[in-house]
């Protein structure tokens, strides 16, 4: 069984003291495909030597994540991503979008920033990676003025709704699903089984967002297993099944 947990923080602090520990229980659980978001230019280097370390198993994206987005340096990062993008190769670009939760002052460089990363994917024909809390209406609104038929890529962490989830869809995009399916009151189960799971791909997001029983604790790739149970779950296949039409979804995306 392969399994891939398409957003994955592995450079995070939280892993730093057992970081072999946790890949060797993420391939033992079937977890050998793992990407890494972007945040900004302080995780550059971190991403870097994980994929040194790993590099079988780990690939990178590289963009400017919306909380990052600040009205001091964010021209600054936006140009350091920039460089990166066309220094070397990634897989996506991400993790891109709009977080109004945190922040709802900066919206405007928000999708500005966004704006500008989905144009430049689509110059090198790559996918996006997208980060979107509180604010679909403002990233349909930026996907609207980009959507030529061009754009491709995963709706991070989706936890909308089922209208949500179509008009997601319709842009080409795949949604991403992690630990929330598992959640009592996650909500995605109650409609998830019917959207195609052609439009389904795994992820963590760890290590926040752990899946149930591990709620409220660090997450860790190797719980892509329990999302996907639950997930087989929903839709009535075996686990099996989940995890190859899953990372079949993930290779069409990210072409690895
Ligand atoms: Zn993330």
């Amino acid at each position: 069984m392969t399994l891939t947990d398409t957003h994955t923080h592995l450079y995070s602090k939280e892993f730093h003291h057992d970081l072999d520990d946790v890949m060797s229980k993420a391939i033992e659980a079937g977890v050998t495909n793992l990407f890494l978001p972007a945040i900004d230019s302080e995780t550059t280097e971190d991403m870097y030597a994980l994929e040194k370390r790993f590099p079988e198993n780990v690939r990178l994206m590289m963009g400017l994540h919306p909380c990052s987005v600040k009205p001091e340096n964010y021209k600054h990062e936006l140009d350091w991503v920039r460089k990166q993008l066309d220094e070397r190769p990634f897989c996506a670009v991400g993790e891109i979008g709009i977080d109004l939760y945190w922040d709802k002052t900066t919206l405007g460089i928000q999708q500005e920033a966004f704006q500008t990363q989905i144009q430049w994917a689509k110059s090198m024909n790559l996918p996006i990676n997208i980060h979107c809390r509180d604010a679909f209406d403002e990233i349909f609104e930026v996907l609207d003025k980009e959507n030529d038929g061009n754009l491709s890529g995963i709706f991070h962490c989706f936890t909308g709704d089922l209208n949500q989830a179509h008009q997601a869809i319709s842009y080409g995009l795949k949604l991403g699903i992690g630990g929330v399916v598992t959640f009592k009151n996650g909500k995605i189960d109650h409609f998830l089984s019917q959207i195609p799971i052609e439009n389904i791909v795994l992820e963590t997001d760890a290590p926040y967002l752990a899946p149930t029983p591990y709620r409220g604790k660090r997450n860790e790739p190797a719980y892509v297993a329990l999302v996907a149970g639950k997930i087989a779950e929903l839709y009535q296949l075996t686990i099996e099944e989940v995890a190859k039409i899953t990372t079949k979804n993930a290779q069409n995306v990210y072409k690895f």
